[in-house]
C-alpha cells in the first residue's frame, strides 16, 4: 500500500461556526475519524504545519511546508496538503518552485464548506487528493471539484460555487469522474534529479493593477521605498495609458534606471500578455518592462519573490530566470 503523508494548514476544511464566523477549530486534529476511508486508499499519517485561515500565510509556512516534504520525502509515496482556498494558488506556486527535482506528488486541496458538514465538498475532494497522489506525478498540483491542475497555473475564481479554481491557459493533469483520467501527456517533463529545496525569498515585491486615471504620482512615489520587483497587472494584452496627461511609461522607465524590474501581467484572465500587439504595450516593452506572457498575476509575484530570494540584486540573472519555466508555470517560446 502506497504512503502518503497529509499535511494540514488550515482554511475552510477544518474550520467550524463560531458565533456565526468560521474560524479554525481543533477538529482537524480527528481527521481520519471524519474520513475513515481513507485507510482503504493508502497508508496515512499526517502533521499539522499550522491552522489558520490562508489569508495569514506567509513565506515562514511555505518554508515550513517545503521542510516537512523534504525531511519526509524518502519515507512517503505522495504528500496532501490540506490549505485555506484565498491562498492556495500561491503557496503551490511557492512549493513548485522550492522543491527542484521533484518526482512525487504533491496536492494541495481545500474546500468551499468544512469537513464538518453534511453538504461539504471537503470529503470528495480530500479522498480524491489522497487517491490521486498515490499515483506517479511529479507536480505540485491542486485538486478541486473533480479536476487536477498544475497548481501554479491556477486562479481562485469562485467564492461560492464548488469549482473554486480553473487553470485558464493550461489543461488539466487529471479529470476524476466514475473513473480517474490521467493526463500524462500535460505532465512536466522533468530530469530524474535528487530533490533540492531552496529557501530563500524577497518580500521586496510589490503589485499594482492598473485603473482609468490612476495617477503617475502614486506610482513614482513607491520608487523611493525598498522595492525591487513590481507586477503591474495592466489591461488586456498587457497595456498601459501611454498619452502625454495618463501616461504611466515614465514609471517605468525611471524604475528600470533604478535597476528594479516591472513585469506587466494582465487583468484577463484567459490569453497571455504580448507586449508588442499595441502601441500601449510596446512604450511599456521599449520602456524596460518584461513581459508575464501566459503566468497569472499570483504566480509572477511569487516568482519574483523567490527569483530575488535566489539570486539577490543580480538583475541580470533574475530576468533570465524571470522567462525560463522552473515548474512548467510559463510556455516558454
Ligand atoms: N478564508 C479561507 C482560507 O483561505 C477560505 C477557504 O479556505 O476556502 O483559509
Amino acid at each position: 500500500m502506497k504512503r502518503i503523508l497529509l499535511i494540514h494548514t488550515g482554511g475552510t476544511f477544518g474550520m467550524a461556526l463560531k458565533n456565526g464566523t468560521l474560524a479554525p477549530s481543533a477538529f482537524i486534529q480527528k481527521i481520519l475519524e471524519f474520513v475513515p476511508e481513507l485507510k482503504q486508499i493508502a497508508e496515512i499519517e499526517s502533521h499539522i504545519v499550522t491552522n489558520i485561515d490562508s489569508s495569514n500565510i506567509g513565506i515562514e509556512h511555505w518554508i515550513k511546508i517545503a521542510d516537512v516534504i523534504s525531511d519526509n520525502y524518502e519515507q512517503f509515496d505522495g504528500f496532501v496538503i490540506t490549505h485555506g482556498t484565498d491562498t492556495m494558488t500561491y503557496t503551490a506556486s511557492a512549493l513548485s518552485f522550492m522543491l527542484d527535482g521533484l518526482s512525487k506528488p504533491v496536492i494541495l486541496t481545500g474546500s468551499q464548506r468544512p469537513l464538518s458538514e453534511i453538504r461539504t465538498d471537503a470529503r470528495n475532494n480530500l479522498i480524491n487528493a489522497v487517491e490521486l497522489a498515490t499515483y506517479s506525478i511529479p507536480e505540485v498540483c491542486i485538486f478541486f471539484n473533480n479536476k487536477l491542475f498544475r497548481g501554479n497555473r491556477t486562479k481562485k475564481i469562485n467564492i461560492w460555487g464548488f469549482d473554486a479554481f480553473d487553470s485558464p491557459n493550461y489543461p488539466p493533469l487529471a479529470e476524476v469522474g466514475v473513473g480517474i483520467e490521467i493526463y500524462k501527456g500535460n505532465f512536466l517533463k522533468r530530469e530524474n534529479k535528487n530533490l533540492v529545496i531552496s529557501k530563500n525569498f524577497s518580500d521586496k515585491v510589490f503589485c499594482v493593477k492598473v485603473f482609468p486615471s490612476l495617477k503617475l504620482d502614486y506610482l513614482l512615489s513607491l520608487l523611493e521605498t525598498d522595492i525591487k520587483g513590481f507586477v503591474i497587472e495592466a489591461f488586456g494584452s498587457g497595456n498601459l495609458p501611454n498619452i502625454e496627461e495618463r501616461s504611466l511609461i515614465p514609471f517605468v522607465r525611471e524604475a528600470v534606471k533604478m535597476g528594479k524590474i516591472v513585469a506587466i501581467s494582465t487583468q484577463a484572465v484567459y490569453g497571455k500578455v504580448d507586449l508588442t500587439l499595441y502601441q500601449c504595450g510596446k512604450d511599456a516593452l521599449d520602456a524596460g518592462a518584461l513581459s508575464c506572457k501566459d503566468m497569472t498575476t499570483e504566480t509572477a509575484i511569487v516568482k519574483l519573490m523567490f527569483l530575488f530570494g535566489k539570486y539577490g540584486d543580480d538583475v541580470e540573472v533574475v530576468v533570465n530566470e524571470f522567462y525560463r519555466s522552473i515548474a512548467g508555470e510559463i510556455s516558454e517560446d
